[in-house]
């Protein structure tokens, strides 16, 4: 299973990762924006991407941008459900 996915809004490439709340949330991958607002880190057995405040000990944390932030089309998206 892939975390990459293309925004159905803007066709943006994005993340899916999964938070705290066990919600996915599309973020923008590193490098995309210049001031990156969610660390993100991957479950190297799962492959999962996840956007916790605690990532497991040993993984590596990369940094991220909300795409709810970033969107251009970001209230049409917030409405569309997945
Ligand atoms: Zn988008």
């Amino acid at each position: 299973m892939s975390n990459q996915d293309t925004c159905r809004s803007c066709g943006a490439d994005i993340w899916w990762a999964i938070t705290a709340k066990k919600k996915r949330m599309p973020v923008d991958p590193p490098g995309t924006h210049p001031e990156p607002n969610v660390p993100v880190w991957r479950d190297t057995l799962t492959g999962i991407l996840y956007a916790t405040p605690e990532p497991r000990p040993g993984m590596t944390v990369v940094p991220t941008t909300s795409h709810f932030a970033t969107c251009p089309n970001a209230a049409r998206h917030r409405r569309r459900r997945a």
